[in-house]
């Protein structure tokens, strides 16, 4: 495939905070980028070209295509039929409608992964949970829906049999006893080299799901580091993948590595790349996409990084507390995404600290998240 050169343009479908990253890192090597996506979005304001539009919108995706000289996506959730049609007729995407068909099931996942013999948690498929007889099988069970879920949204736990599933085609896994939810960005170029970023520890905050805090690197033994980056480098050479991937793990209490899922694009887990590594995440995957050498990606100094999810009890006009005692502290990278509106739990922006140790870096992060808030301008009861 050719290389892109810039001044080239890449299509962005999707205008969230991972575009708007995406093209911030990105400029610096002279890119130019078309983002498609609704007037409100973070990435609009960066953007060179800016197409309003739903992302499942056939005619909207094909005029992002017609401006682009190559495409990728932000969000997984997208019209995989349209992309499929745009790729059948000459035009670039990556990663390939055909990975992304993948990655949109649950089950498709979990079947490429055991085909590979990719290690995960062990499963079966039922397409109607409703009526299914659950008294032969060993609880508890995590249930998924097969689509459509994402920050824990589409995840239920059952207990026992006398609790309810959701009623949508699901994958039913056993449950692990985690020690430590692990995840590793991997890039692979279009020639199939591949660069793995340094293991990072996630921790999700129980109230909602979300991924609450990323240390990197993660604190775990050089052998068990050195496993999951082999394990997630192969779940990306089994999808045949090109851009940036996401691959979140689970390192049990007996040791094992397990493959929990994975994202085709930035994640979460590497916000901490543009402050801490030599390539960050974002420039990695335009790289990749656009076919060129991919980047250094040693971690500079140790990290953590925070999101800065909107307060539960407010929405409205974004309101911001601790603003300047934050951006005075040492080590401090503040990100916001933006938004105008706050809505509770909605993802406003994130912080990274880095240091000359992790304990430091842990350290500063709490006291900065003890001080800095961001909330709407009108309060509400206690709504989740
Ligand atoms: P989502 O795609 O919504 O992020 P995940 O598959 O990552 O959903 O699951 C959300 C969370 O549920 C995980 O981060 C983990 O804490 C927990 N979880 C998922 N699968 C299992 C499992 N098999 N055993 C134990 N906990 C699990």
């Amino acid at each position: 495939m050719p290389v892109l050169y810039p001044p080239g343009t890449i299509g962005i479908i999707g205008g969230g905070q991972l575009g708007r990253m995406m093209i911030y890192r990105s400029k610096k090597l002279g890119f130019r980028f078309a983002v498609l996506d609704s007037e409100d979005a973070p990435a609009k304001s960066l953007s060179d070209i800016f197409i309003n539009g739903s992302l499942k919108d056939p005619d909207a995706l094909e005029k992002l295509a017609g401006v682009s000289d190559i495409m990728t996506y932000e969000i997984e959730h997208i019209n995989i039929d349209a992309l499929g049609n745009l790729e059948s007729r000459g035009y670039r995407m990556y990663p390939c409608a055909s990975v992304l068909g993948i990655i949109q099931d649950k089950g498709f996942q979990k079947e490429l992964f055991v085909k590979k013999g990719i290690p995960t948690s062990s499963y079966f498929t039922c397409d109607k949970p409703e009526s299914f007889d659950f008294s032969a099988n060993k609880f508890p069970l995590v249930q998924k829906t097969r689509r459509g879920g994402y920050d824990g949204r589409g995840v239920r736990v059952l207990k026992n049999k006398e609790d309810a599933p959701m009623n949508s085609p699901s994958i039913f896994e056993e449950m692990i006893d985690i020690n430590k939810e692990l995840a590793v960005m991997v890039a692979r170029a279009q020639d199939g080299s591949v660069a793995a970023f340094p293991v990072t520890e996630m921790a999700f905050n129980p109230d909602h799901n979300i991924c609450d805090t990323v240390i990197a690197p993660a604190r775990i033994d050089e052998k068990t580091a050195s496993c999951a980056h082999e394990i997630a480098i192969s779940v990306v050479e089994a999808l045949d993948g090109v851009g940036i991937f996401g691959v979140e793990l689970f390192l049990d209490n007996h040791g094992n590595i397990l493959v929990n899922e994975v994202a085709p694009r930035p994640h979460n887990s590497g916000h901490y790349t543009m402050e801490a590594c030599v390539t960050c995440q974002f420039e990695q995957h335009i790289r990749s996409i656009a076919g060129l050498p991919l980047g250094d990606t040693s971690l500079i100094r140790p990290a953590v990084m925070l999101n800065i999810l909107g307060q539960k009890q407010s929405r409205g006009k974004m309101l911001i507390e601790g603003f300047e005692k934050a951006l005075n502290v040492p080590g401090l990278s503040l990100h916001l995404y933006g938004k105008i509106e706050s809505r509770p739990y909605r993802k406003m922006g994130h912080f990274t600290v880095t240091s000359g140790t992790l304990n430091e870096a842990i350290e500063k992060s709490e006291y900065i998240r003890n001080l800095l808030k961001i909330g709407g301008e009108n309060t509400e009861g206690d709504s989740k």
